[in-house]
């Protein structure tokens, strides 16, 4: 048996379809433009691109850990970070921030304590308006 009767507009199926296509397409648009806002805000501000910062902090705690190293075999910290290529690094990449590798910012900043020969910083400006600095005792600080 089949039904002649036809309605004006959409049926209830038809409407469903109709809402959830429509729902679909505004979701995807939405992807897309949330997308486009991220990236537009990593192209403005570099210290936005969380790959970069995570990579970044890698670095950070590995050349803290390989200047350790360094200390350990010669008695003291290296004059420069560049002294720890290549014994005491995995890759000469580790001494750029991910960012100044991209030609988005500066290298690291590697400061001896002068008070005290056993401490140094290690800071990278590229990431906020502070930077980030591995400590002595191996803790990553994030300056406000
Ligand atoms: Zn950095």
């Amino acid at each position: 048996m089949t039904s002649t009767r036809r309605t004006r507009g959409c049926s209830l199926w038809a409407i469903t379809g109709c809402g959830c296509g429509s729902l679909a397409i505004i979701g995807i648009l939405l992807v897309f433009a949330l997308l486009l806002l991220r990236m537009e805000r990593e192209r403005r501000d570099p210290s936005w691109d969380h790959r970069a910062y995570g990579a970044c902090l890698q670095n950070l705690r590995y050349l803290h850990g390989a200047a350790e190293r360094y200390q350990r075999d010669h008695g003291h910290l290296p004059a420069r970070l560049e002294d720890l290529d290549p014994i005491y690094l995995d890759t000469p990449a580790r001494l750029r921030c991910p960012l100044a590798a991209k030609g988005r910012g500066g290298p690291y900043r590697y400061t001896p304590d002068a008070k005290n020969p056993d401490d140094a910083l290690i800071t990278c400006a590229n990431h906020g308006q502070g930077a980030i600095m591995v400590q002595r005792n191996g803790l990553l600080r994030v300056p406000k």
